[in-house]
């Protein structure tokens, strides 16, 4: 809390432009080497604010000097197809990170296709192998969107080692990984989900509140203590096209820090996809 009385706002875009900064010096030493770092984007969906984020995706990506696919096989692909294109960008030398966008036709499951993307290309950790050598503490790409948290709190100077950590939401794209995250760095984590009694005499107990759920407002003044420091991953789309997090605004003014929705985790994210693919070409070649 400021002096003012008002929470203190965790923005995140300081540091996507950090990052950014970051990956287009390395793009261009590499480029300069000879290897453009080239992400593949795999997507099949018909889904608006899929493409939108992909379009993003791609944007970003060429801006801070890489090359990106954008590989869309459409709405009606079969989960045959898109394995076998994930199985030849695996293969192909001049590809360095695939991403497989969700969501996916009926009948295909993320966890199943995403084991055809090789490891080593896996920057946004779809890969179950990725998030089991995550959990075992062994070197592996995190899904950017858990990593984003872990960043943002460091950025903002945000101690965890010994705090109480709550996430809730336990996907494996943001939930399971970002708990992992947390206990790599000597937070006490708990994990809750739609079958938790008493959510708020949960959240009440966190020092630190990461909410991955995709439910506008879940969380309220009821769920937090003066001293939370609040991550809301969530973005939700509204009826007029804007974005709002898992957060009531109005909890601004009960707890210590919370990250923006637009604004905080969803920055950091695209940056981070994009320095992974930076270590991918670094790795790969
Ligand atoms: P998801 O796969 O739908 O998982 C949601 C999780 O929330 C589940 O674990 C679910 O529990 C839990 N949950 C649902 N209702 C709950 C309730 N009433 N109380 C407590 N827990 C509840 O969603 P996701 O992919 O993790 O995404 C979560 C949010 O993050 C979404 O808004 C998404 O758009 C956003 N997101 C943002 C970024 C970014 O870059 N900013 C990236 C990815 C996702 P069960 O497991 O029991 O069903």
């Amino acid at each position: 809390m400021d002096t003012t009385g008002a929470p203190r706002e965790l923005s995140g875009r300081a540091l996507a432009t950090a990052l950014r900064t970051e990956t287009t010096e390395r793009a261009a030493e590499l480029t300069a080497l000879g290897t453009t770092p080239h992400l593949a984007v795999v997507s099949a969906t018909a889904d608006k604010s899929s493409a939108w984020y992909v379009r993003s995706i791609a944007r970003a990506a060429e801006k801070a000097g890489l090359s990106c696919s954008v590989v869309d096989l459409g709405p009606d692909a079969t989960p045959a197809t898109i394995r076998d294109r994930l199985r030849a960008l695996s293969a192909d030398p001049t590809v360095h990170g695939i991403i497989l966008q969700t969501p996916l036709p009926a009948g295909a499951r993320l966890d199943d296709l995403a084991s055809a993307i090789a490891p080593v290309k896996d920057v946004d950790g779809a890969n179950p192998l990725s998030l089991g050598r995550l959990a075992a503490g062994l070197p592996a790409f995190a899904p950017a969107t858990a990593e984003a948290v872990i960043a943002l709190l460091d950025h903002h100077g945000i101690t965890l080692e010994g705090r109480h950590a709550v996430v809730v939401g336990r996907s494996t794209v943001v939930g399971k990984p970002a708990a992992h995250l947390l206990l790599d760095r000597n937070a006490t984590v708990t994990v809750c989900h739609s079958r938790t009694h008493d959510l708020a005499a949960v959240t009440r107990t966190a020092d630190v509140l990461v909410a991955a759920v995709g439910r506008p407002r879940l969380i309220t003044a009821a769920h937090v203590h003066a001293g939370t420091v609040i991550i809301d991953v969530g973005t939700n789309p509204t009826e007029d096209g804007a974005l709002v997090g898992d957060v009531d605004p109005a909890v601004a003014r009960h707890a210590a820090a919370v990250t923006p929705v637009p604004g905080g985790v969803g920055p950091v994210t695209t940056a981070l996809l994009l320095q992974h693919t930076i270590r991918a070409a670094l790795t790969v070649e």
